[in-house]
């Protein structure tokens, strides 16, 4: 999708990545070695399928091992190349530094069209991948950890999974092979919906701040603010129910891939989602204008822009004309170098990818640490701390009633105060810290140094400034 004389997806993050070097204090020698690509391995296997043998390719590529294991999910799409997963790799190193998730980066996908086969065929072509990078240890507990990505989720991280089980029966940890596994088959609650609800926790994050709202040339807080959702996946999907249902703010577009959905009173997204599931396209949904040429619509006057479907698609060719104040990168790299100068001329904020979708690989950290140590979160204290709370109360209504002081406490509260923390409550808190962590180390030095215009370029120091102490501590 990006214009012809702009550098690739791989060269733009390089580009990224040299533009926040600059300002940075780096020996050349490490600075080159944290850029470079460790390694990128390509296979081509042939499944028999429909009577015939079909050769995929498919590429897992590790971007750094400064931390083992490396993560990064597995991508399921024709755009898939080897150009793409180093891209995508090099941003898993710089996100999982950012939000201090202990691992190096990497990437995988798999050059397919998923709707061209049905559920057994898949599954076939996702175990064989998946054979071939697991008896390359490209798939371990300990060394390298895929995930969901694009075109892939909790069914093919199963089979994955299952396959590490086949190949490793003796791994105690086969189930920390993989993240973004179904609750039942070793996942964690909270999971599917990660990636969204960091975008949401990362936009209430920017907006507890004032003076970062008003750079964005936008006041006040979420409620009423009009929102463009670009990509209606996973993604998009709950980043956009979240902050319509429970932040009051307004989705006055859904762009898809067959054309747009426009209604400046603000979209139910649900009712959106089951037409979608339903009729397979946003086309025809009662209530709200269709624009056939869906890409039009990233140019419609809003106060946020969620890109949340792939790269490029803001360019050289269409960040001019973009006309929101306010963009939150839900998807990785979907502005290019070029887009981004423009933008930023233009006084646009820009939350980075590398910050803004964190949330996914977040929540796969935690559930990797539930893998590793086999038991659920909140197993131990969710009744302890029960009955703790429920100490306190009585205590509480014991001293009321001795003095006749004659207190109530709300319903509500006591429901809430006697209420143990569970595994999804504890993944929110954890993904909730982390987001506004890693937003104020970010912001600490956007605001804090003069030569730092921008939040990707501050997001990038923090980021490679983890990564080259790593180095260093190993005598690098
Ligand atoms: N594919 C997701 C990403 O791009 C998640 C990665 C993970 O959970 O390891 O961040």
């Amino acid at each position: 999708m990006t214009v012809k004389d702009e550098p690739g997806f791989r060269d733009s993050v390089d580009l990224m990545f040299s533009r926040a070097v600059r300002l940075m204090d780096l020996s050349p020698g490490l600075e080159q070695k944290i850029r470079v690509c460790n390694s990128t391995y390509t296979v081509r296997f042939g499944v028999r399928l429909r009577g015939k043998i079909e050769t995929f390719t498919g590429y897992r590529s590790v971007h750094s091992e400064h931390m083992e294991p490396v993560k990064g999910g597995i991508r399921f799409a024709l755009s898939v190349s080897q150009d793409e997963v180093e891209a995508l790799a090099a941003l898993m190193t710089y996100k999982c530094a950012l939000v201090e998730t202990p691992f190096g980066g990497s990437k995988g996908g798999l050059c397919i069209n998923p709707r061209d086969w049905d559920e057994h065929e898949l599954e076939q072509i996702t175990r064989r991948f998946a054979y071939e990078l697991i008896k390359r240890d490209l798939i371990h507990p300990a060394q390298n950890v895929p995930a969901p990505d694009m075109g892939t989720g909790e069914r093919e991280m199963a089979w994955i999974a299952d396959q590490y089980a086949r190949m490793n029966t003796t791994d105690i940890n086969a189930k920390a092979c993989v993240t973004g596994k179904p609750p039942h088959a070793g996942g964690i609650q909270g999971r599917v919906e990660a990636t969204g609800r960091g975008v949401q926790f990362a936009l209430r994050e920017f907006f507890r701040h004032p003076d970062d709202v008003s750079r964005a040339r936008l006041a006040g807080g979420l409620e009423g603010k009009r929102i463009i959702v670009q990509g209606f996946g996973n993604v998009g999907y709950h980043a956009a129910k979240f902050l319509s249902e429970e932040d009051g703010a307004l989705i006055t577009a859904i762009i898809e891939h067959d054309g747009a959905l426009v209604d400046p009173r603000g979209l139910n997204v649900e009712e959106v989602k089951q037409w979608v599931l339903r009729q397979g396209g946003v086309k025809g949904f009662p209530g709200a204008t269709f624009v056939a040429e869906g890409s039009r619509v990233l140019e419609y006057e809003c106060d946020i822009l969620i890109p949340a479907a792939m790269e490029g698609v803001l360019h050289k060719g269409n960040a001019a004309a973009v006309k929101a104040p306010l963009i939150i990168e839900a998807a990785n790299g979907p502005t290019t170098f070029g887009a981004d100068e423009i933008l930023r001329q233009k006084g646009c904020v820009i939350i980075p990818d590398l910050y803004a979708n964190a949330g996914g690989v977040t929540v796969s950290y935690f559930e990797w640490v539930k893998n590793l140590s086999h038991i659920r979160f909140g197993r131990m204290q969710r009744r302890a701390e029960e009955a703790r709370s429920r100490l306190l109360v009585e205590e509480l209504e014991r001293l009321s009633a001795d003095k006749g002081l004659g207190w109530t406490m709300a319903r509500d509260f006591k429901d809430k105060f006697l209420t143990g923390s569970d595994e999804l409550a504890l993944v929110r808190s954890g993904l909730d810290d982390t987001m506004r962590t890693a937003y104020q180390s970010m912001r600490e030095i956007w605001r804090g140094r003069d030569e730092v215009e921008d939040l990707r370029t501050s997001a990038y120091i923090v980021a490679i400034d983890r990564v080259a102490k790593t180095y260093r501590s190993k005598g690098l």
